[in-house]
């Protein structure tokens, strides 16, 4: 076989093992090999290094998409020092994302503009960023989709389809009343992610006052806090209002403006 038409069959191998990025560097990657002098071993770490790079940010750009993280912020944009009542210790051992090695919970419970929001958004960014699957999701929109899909004959898909992630991420519950049926579906969820998948939830309500979210159904609340809470971490946030406090200090400034002109 000549050197070129071995050539064309590496190119054809690549392309059958639809391994794009190496084929596309492999004419580069060659020339580099000769005048570099690179031994065997050398040359196909190169190549396999750059398919196994370029497919890992394919999949880690496909798992961002799939996760619908409503904004960009990290665990590290967190202002620690705006919202005491948040210890960064505990924040950074989440962080290292063991609990959902165990499938432990995190409840973040505090009135609005606390920062609830943003650290789980946080801490499912963290879990893109290690490869796991992630989804966002407001308990307002789970309940309606669930809804949609009793209707449509799609209930097992879609309890599937929120069995399935490594960390689901529950945002908001409690901020609107939940009907029996929208309650229900809430509580399978959490059932079937007991003890499998770690489950980030967000709510203004304190454990307490939980019954009230499910329709004065004290029963559902109970089983649901039973099973959300048996391994969980739980973070009580009580400070200011973040939005506020940044509101108050543009008020301020403004004031003193006005005062001092
Ligand atoms: P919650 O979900 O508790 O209502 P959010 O997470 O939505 O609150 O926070 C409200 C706004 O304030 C967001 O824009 C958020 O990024 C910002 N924010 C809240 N707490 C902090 C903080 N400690 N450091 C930086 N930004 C914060
Ligand atoms: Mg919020």
């Amino acid at each position: 076989m000549s050197e070129n038409s071995k050539y064309q069959q590496l190119r054809a191998h690549l392309a059958f093992l639809r391994m794009t990025a190496a084929a596309q560097a492999l004419p580069e990657e060659l020339d580099h090999a000769i005048k570099a002098g690179l031994s065997h071993q050398d040359f196909l770490e190169r190549l396999l290094g750059i398919e196994v790079s370029s497919v890992d940010e394919r999949r880690r750009a496909s798992l961002s998409r799939f996760a619908c993280l409503p904004s960009p912020f990290t665990l590290g944009d967190f202002d620690f020092s705006a919202q005491p009542s948040v210890d960064k210790k505990l924040i950074d051992e989440l962080g290292t994302l063991r609990f959902i090695e165990d499938a432990t919970n995190v409840l973040l419970i505090g009135p609005p503009g606390v920062g609830k929001t943003m650290l789980a958004v946080g801490l499912g960014h963290a879990a893109v960023a290690a490869g796991m699957r992630t989804y966002y999701t407001t308990a307002a929109d789970l309940a309606a989709r669930c809804r949609r899909a009793a209707m449509e004959g799609r209930w097992a898909t879609t309890m599937r389809f929120f069995a399935n992630p490594r960390l689901l991420i529950i945002d908001e519950v409690g901020y609107l009343p939940m009907p029996a049926e929208a309650a229900a579906a809430l509580f399978q969820v959490v059932s079937q992610r007991y003890l499998k998948g770690s489950i980030a939830l967000t709510t203004n309500l304190g454990i307490a006052s939980w019954g009230k979210v499910f329709n004065d159904d004290p029963m559902v609340a109970a089983a649901m806090l039973d099973r959300l809470l048996h391994r969980s971490v739980v973070l009580n946030i009580d400070g200011d209002s973040y939005r506020m406090r940044s509101h108050r200090a543009r008020a301020e400034a403004t004031r003193r403006g006005v005062a001092g002109s």
